[in-house]
Protein backbone atom coordinates (compact mmCIF):
# COMPACT_ATOMS: atom_id res chain seq x y z
CA UNK A 1 0.00 0.00 0.00
CA UNK A 2 1.16 3.58 -0.96
CA UNK A 3 2.05 5.82 2.32
CA UNK A 4 0.54 7.94 4.10
CA UNK A 5 1.63 11.81 4.60
CA UNK A 6 0.77 14.48 6.71
CA UNK A 7 0.60 18.17 4.47
CA UNK A 8 0.53 21.43 6.07
CA UNK A 9 -0.75 24.40 4.04
CA UNK A 10 0.04 27.96 5.78
CA UNK A 11 -0.04 31.73 4.69
CA UNK A 12 -1.79 34.47 4.53
CA UNK A 13 -5.77 35.58 4.50
CA UNK A 14 -7.58 34.03 1.49
CA UNK A 15 -4.09 33.12 -0.72
CA UNK A 16 -6.06 30.46 -2.07
CA UNK A 17 -4.87 27.74 1.10
CA UNK A 18 -8.33 26.04 0.78
CA UNK A 19 -8.52 25.76 -2.80
CA UNK A 20 -5.41 23.88 -2.75
CA UNK A 21 -5.77 22.20 -0.10
CA UNK A 22 -9.05 20.82 -0.78
CA UNK A 23 -7.99 19.89 -4.81
CA UNK A 24 -5.03 17.75 -3.01
CA UNK A 25 -7.12 15.85 -0.42
CA UNK A 26 -9.11 15.25 -3.42
CA UNK A 27 -6.42 13.65 -5.68
CA UNK A 28 -4.78 11.53 -2.61
CA UNK A 29 -8.16 11.08 -1.53
CA UNK A 30 -7.34 12.21 2.19
CA UNK A 31 -9.26 14.29 4.70
CA UNK A 32 -9.13 17.85 4.55
CA UNK A 33 -9.00 20.05 7.74
CA UNK A 34 -9.82 23.88 7.43
CA UNK A 35 -8.67 24.90 10.73
CA UNK A 36 -9.86 28.46 9.85
CA UNK A 37 -13.19 27.18 10.18
CA UNK A 38 -12.46 25.65 13.66
CA UNK A 39 -11.13 29.32 14.94
CA UNK A 40 -14.31 31.33 12.86
CA UNK A 41 -16.61 28.35 14.60
CA UNK A 42 -14.90 29.72 18.27
CA UNK A 43 -15.32 33.32 17.16
CA UNK A 44 -19.26 32.76 16.15
CA UNK A 45 -19.72 31.07 19.73
CA UNK A 46 -18.12 34.40 21.21
CA UNK A 47 -20.67 36.38 19.58
CA UNK A 48 -23.28 34.45 20.08
CA UNK A 49 -22.64 33.97 23.75
CA UNK A 50 -22.40 38.29 23.97
CA UNK A 51 -19.31 37.81 24.50
CA UNK A 52 -18.57 40.52 22.05
CA UNK A 53 -20.40 43.78 22.62
CA UNK A 54 -19.80 47.54 20.83
CA UNK A 55 -16.75 45.62 19.49
CA UNK A 56 -15.13 44.79 22.33
CA UNK A 57 -13.78 41.34 23.26
CA UNK A 58 -14.52 39.96 26.66
CA UNK A 59 -11.62 37.58 26.64
CA UNK A 60 -11.76 36.57 30.54
CA UNK A 61 -15.04 35.13 30.00
CA UNK A 62 -14.56 33.24 26.86
CA UNK A 63 -11.41 31.71 28.39
CA UNK A 64 -13.57 30.76 31.33
CA UNK A 65 -16.60 29.50 28.69
CA UNK A 66 -13.99 27.45 26.78
CA UNK A 67 -15.42 24.19 26.83
CA UNK A 68 -18.81 24.65 25.98
CA UNK A 69 -17.76 25.31 22.48
CA UNK A 70 -17.76 22.16 20.91
CA UNK A 71 -16.48 21.98 17.49
CA UNK A 72 -16.91 19.64 14.90
CA UNK A 73 -16.95 18.65 11.19
CA UNK A 74 -19.58 16.67 9.64
CA UNK A 75 -19.58 15.67 6.02
CA UNK A 76 -22.91 16.34 4.00
CA UNK A 77 -23.73 14.60 1.49
CA UNK A 78 -25.27 16.46 -0.74
CA UNK A 79 -22.27 19.70 -0.45
CA UNK A 80 -20.55 16.26 -0.78
CA UNK A 81 -18.40 18.78 1.69
CA UNK A 82 -17.07 18.41 5.36
CA UNK A 83 -19.15 20.92 7.13
CA UNK A 84 -18.20 22.91 10.43
CA UNK A 85 -20.48 22.37 13.44
CA UNK A 86 -20.65 24.33 16.88
CA UNK A 87 -22.65 22.67 20.00
CA UNK A 88 -24.46 20.09 17.05
CA UNK A 89 -25.35 22.81 14.48
CA UNK A 90 -24.61 23.56 11.12
CA UNK A 91 -22.37 26.90 10.87
CA UNK A 92 -20.87 26.37 7.49
CA UNK A 93 -22.27 29.35 6.35
CA UNK A 94 -23.00 31.71 9.26
CA UNK A 95 -19.24 31.37 9.84
CA UNK A 96 -18.11 32.91 6.93
CA UNK A 97 -19.69 36.40 7.73
CA UNK A 98 -17.93 39.66 7.84
CA UNK A 99 -18.91 40.02 11.54
CA UNK A 100 -17.05 36.50 12.29
CA UNK A 101 -14.13 37.75 10.16
CA UNK A 102 -13.95 41.11 11.67
CA UNK A 103 -13.60 39.41 15.04
CA UNK A 104 -11.61 35.93 14.37
CA UNK A 105 -8.33 37.39 14.39
CA UNK A 106 -8.01 38.64 18.23
CA UNK A 107 -9.95 35.32 19.04
CA UNK A 108 -7.19 33.30 17.69
CA UNK A 109 -4.43 35.41 19.61
CA UNK A 110 -6.20 33.91 22.91
CA UNK A 111 -3.68 31.13 24.07
CA UNK A 112 -5.93 29.41 25.72
CA UNK A 113 -8.09 29.53 22.48
CA UNK A 114 -4.83 28.01 20.59
CA UNK A 115 -4.39 25.49 22.85
CA UNK A 116 -7.75 23.90 22.67
CA UNK A 117 -8.09 24.19 19.04
CA UNK A 118 -3.77 22.88 18.24
CA UNK A 119 -5.00 19.73 20.35
CA UNK A 120 -8.00 18.85 18.67
CA UNK A 121 -6.27 19.56 15.36
CA UNK A 122 -3.33 17.48 16.34
CA UNK A 123 -5.59 14.48 17.40
CA UNK A 124 -7.40 14.82 13.79
CA UNK A 125 -4.16 14.16 11.90
CA UNK A 126 -3.04 11.18 13.85
CA UNK A 127 -4.49 8.41 11.51
CA UNK A 128 -2.20 10.60 8.86
CA UNK A 129 -3.73 10.99 5.57
CA UNK A 130 -4.61 14.52 6.07
CA UNK A 131 -4.28 17.59 4.38
CA UNK A 132 -4.66 20.81 7.17
CA UNK A 133 -4.67 24.46 5.96
CA UNK A 134 -3.83 27.53 8.48
CA UNK A 135 -1.88 29.77 9.57
CA UNK A 136 0.67 27.75 12.44
CA UNK A 137 0.27 23.52 11.21
CA UNK A 138 3.93 23.35 9.45
CA UNK A 139 5.32 25.14 12.32
CA UNK A 140 3.33 24.45 15.25
CA UNK A 141 0.39 22.07 14.53
CA UNK A 142 2.04 19.34 12.50
CA UNK A 143 6.09 20.24 12.25
CA UNK A 144 6.49 16.58 11.57
CA UNK A 145 4.37 16.93 8.07
CA UNK A 146 6.18 15.54 5.58
CA UNK A 147 4.76 18.05 2.84
CA UNK A 148 4.72 21.71 4.04
CA UNK A 149 3.35 24.85 1.99
CA UNK A 150 3.72 28.03 2.59
CA UNK A 151 1.42 30.65 0.26
CA UNK A 152 1.39 34.16 -0.27
CA UNK A 153 -0.31 36.57 -2.53
CA UNK A 154 -0.72 40.56 -2.82
CA UNK A 155 -3.10 41.89 -0.62
CA UNK A 156 -5.44 43.63 -3.44
CA UNK A 157 -5.30 40.09 -5.53
CA UNK A 158 -6.37 38.39 -2.24
CA UNK A 159 -9.28 40.44 -1.20
CA UNK A 160 -10.57 40.55 -4.77
CA UNK A 161 -10.96 37.25 -4.74
CA UNK A 162 -12.57 36.77 -1.26
CA UNK A 163 -14.66 39.65 -2.47
CA UNK A 164 -16.06 37.86 -5.64
CA UNK A 165 -16.41 34.66 -3.54
CA UNK A 166 -18.60 36.57 -0.59
CA UNK A 167 -20.63 38.08 -3.50
CA UNK A 168 -21.43 35.13 -5.10
CA UNK A 169 -22.62 33.76 -1.38
CA UNK A 170 -25.16 36.59 -1.89
CA UNK A 171 -22.89 38.38 0.84
CA UNK A 172 -23.69 42.43 0.96
CA UNK A 173 -20.21 43.65 1.28
CA UNK A 174 -17.24 46.30 -0.53
CA UNK A 175 -14.02 45.76 -1.83
CA UNK A 176 -12.94 47.98 0.28
CA UNK A 177 -13.94 46.38 3.41
CA UNK A 178 -12.72 43.28 2.72
CA UNK A 179 -9.38 44.53 1.77
CA UNK A 180 -9.33 46.15 5.26
CA UNK A 181 -10.41 42.64 7.05
CA UNK A 182 -7.56 41.18 4.65
CA UNK A 183 -4.37 43.39 5.82
CA UNK A 184 -5.92 43.41 9.05
CA UNK A 185 -6.09 39.84 10.02
CA UNK A 186 -2.43 39.22 8.63
CA UNK A 187 -1.42 41.79 11.01
CA UNK A 188 -3.05 40.56 13.74
CA UNK A 189 -1.79 36.90 12.51
CA UNK A 190 1.63 37.69 12.01
CA UNK A 191 2.29 39.80 15.37
CA UNK A 192 0.69 38.33 17.98
CA UNK A 193 3.01 36.02 20.48
CA UNK A 194 1.38 32.75 20.34
CA UNK A 195 1.75 30.76 17.62
CA UNK A 196 2.61 33.86 14.97
CA UNK A 197 2.30 33.21 11.16
CA UNK A 198 5.39 32.35 9.95
CA UNK A 199 7.02 30.31 6.97
CA UNK A 200 8.44 26.92 8.42
CA UNK A 201 11.61 26.92 7.36
CA UNK A 202 11.22 23.43 5.33
CA UNK A 203 8.19 24.74 3.84
CA UNK A 204 8.12 25.42 0.15
CA UNK A 205 6.74 28.84 -0.93
CA UNK A 206 3.89 29.04 -3.24
CA UNK A 207 3.14 32.82 -4.42
CA UNK A 208 0.15 32.51 -6.48
CA UNK A 209 -0.46 36.25 -7.77
CA UNK A 210 0.26 35.13 -11.19
CA UNK A 211 -0.33 31.72 -11.12
CA UNK A 212 -3.99 30.16 -12.19
CA UNK A 213 -5.33 27.33 -9.89
CA UNK A 214 -4.68 24.62 -12.38
CA UNK A 215 -0.85 25.55 -12.15
CA UNK A 216 -0.49 25.93 -8.95
CA UNK A 217 -2.15 22.25 -8.24
CA UNK A 218 0.36 20.97 -10.88
CA UNK A 219 3.41 22.92 -9.23
CA UNK A 220 2.45 21.53 -5.46
CA UNK A 221 1.50 18.17 -7.03
CA UNK A 222 4.73 17.52 -8.59
CA UNK A 223 6.62 18.24 -5.14
CA UNK A 224 4.19 15.50 -3.04
CA UNK A 225 4.66 13.01 -5.58
CA UNK A 226 8.50 13.37 -5.36
CA UNK A 227 8.03 13.10 -1.59
CA UNK A 228 5.54 10.26 -1.82
CA UNK A 229 8.25 8.46 -4.53
CA UNK A 230 10.82 8.30 -1.61
CA UNK A 231 10.39 5.23 0.26
CA UNK A 232 9.34 4.92 4.06
O1 LIG B 1 -8.27 30.44 7.11
P1 LIG B 1 -9.21 31.57 7.50
O2 LIG B 1 -8.90 32.85 6.82
O3 LIG B 1 -10.64 31.18 7.43
O4 LIG B 1 -8.89 31.78 9.05
C1 LIG B 1 -9.55 32.74 9.81
C2 LIG B 1 -8.65 33.26 10.92
O5 LIG B 1 -8.39 32.21 11.87
C3 LIG B 1 -7.27 33.75 10.51
O6 LIG B 1 -7.27 35.10 10.09
C4 LIG B 1 -6.47 33.57 11.79
O7 LIG B 1 -6.68 34.66 12.67
C5 LIG B 1 -7.10 32.35 12.43
N1 LIG B 1 -6.34 31.12 12.23
C6 LIG B 1 -5.27 30.88 13.06
N2 LIG B 1 -4.62 29.71 12.99
C7 LIG B 1 -4.96 28.77 12.10
C8 LIG B 1 -6.03 29.01 11.19
C9 LIG B 1 -6.69 30.21 11.28
O8 LIG B 1 -4.93 31.72 13.89
N3 LIG B 1 -4.31 27.61 12.07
Amino acid sequence: MRKKINIAIDGYSSCGKSTLAKSIAKELNYIYIDTGAMYRAMTLFALKSHLIRNDELNVDKLKAMIDSAYITFKYNTDTKRSETHLNGKNVEKEIRSMQVSKFVSPVAAIPEVRMKLVKLQQRMAEVRGVVMDGRDIGTVVLPDAEVKFFMTADPEVRAQRRFNELKNNGLEVTYEEVLENVKQRDQIDSTRSTDPLRQAEDAVVVDNSNLTMDEQFVFAMNHVNKVLAVPS
